[in-house]
């Protein structure tokens, strides 16, 4: 936050052009799978899915805390030798033709992932997607390296879903815990079972009518107590156990 506000010294033309070249994690060129977040930052899919694993992603992009905070997209490549084109870049809009260079804005489209310029999308008005004709409605259309007011109106609207899906969360009385699901704790919907946790799933309990219960719960490994040791050699031999 604070990094835009010091004196910057480098180009801001080239600076600007290096969003659209590279990713922007990894600073290495664009190649596919590229991912866009939902402020709009377009990376390469193999860096981010690193650093998130790695739990290396700076600060400016810890919004992003899995999977489902990235959007796949797929871009379309300049045909021919890239460099034809003079400021490196190696995709370009799939209808116009407008390079992906910083120059023109370019939008994804959530459902599918396609990118597309401001321009076709202008020109074509259209409600599908012009290269697979997927529907889409306006707020399905994420902008790329928007401008700060683009990118501020992304990220209250991260903000939005985010809130609105916690409260989801909370309704159907699942617990939020450091990002991890507590399933075992259903109050608040009612359903509370009587031992005061969810019930222990039992084989026996849920045998067949005409089976034998013993032995339709010995299909489950945890049916009978042994002292039978496991190992990844022997783990399909019945040996010791019935
Ligand atoms: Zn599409």
């Amino acid at each position: 936050m604070y990094a835009d506000k010091k004196p910057d010294k480098i180009d801001p033309n080239e600076k600007r052009l290096g969003k659209w070249l590279n990713c922007a994690l990894s600073y290495e060129p664009l190649r596919e799978p590229c991912v866009i977040d939902k402020l709009g930052n377009i990376f390469n899919k193999e860096a981010l899915v690193e650093a998130l694993l790695g739990k290396k992603l700076p600060k400016e992009f810890r919004h992003i805390k899995g999977l489902k905070d990235m959007i796949n997209i797929k871009l379309s490549m300049i045909p021919g030798n890239q460099s034809d084109s003079a400021d490196g870049a190696t995709f370009q809009c799939p209808i116009s033709g407008l390079e992906f260079n910083g120059k023109y804005k370019f939008f994804a489209l959530k459902n599918c992932g396609h990118v597309v310029s401001a321009k076709a999308l202008k020109e074509v008005k259209s409600s599908a997607c012009l290269v697979c004709h997927k529907e889409f409605i306006d707020s399905d259309k994420m902008v790329i390296n928007g401008s700060e007011e683009e990118v501020a109106a992304l990220r209250e609207r991260m903000e939005e879903e985010k809130a609105k899906s916690m409260k989801e969360k909370k309704k159907r009385g699942i617990d939020i815990v450091d990002g991890k699901k507590d399933c075992g704790n259903l109050e608040g919907n009612g359903k509370k079972s009587s031992n005061g946790g969810a019930k222990k799933f039992r084989a026996m309990d849920m045998a067949p009518a005409n089976a034998t219960k013993e032995v339709y719960a010995s299909i489950f490994t945890s049916s009978k107590k042994s002292d039978f040791k496991e190992t990844y050699m022997c783990r399909s031999l019945p040996l010791g156990r019935n």
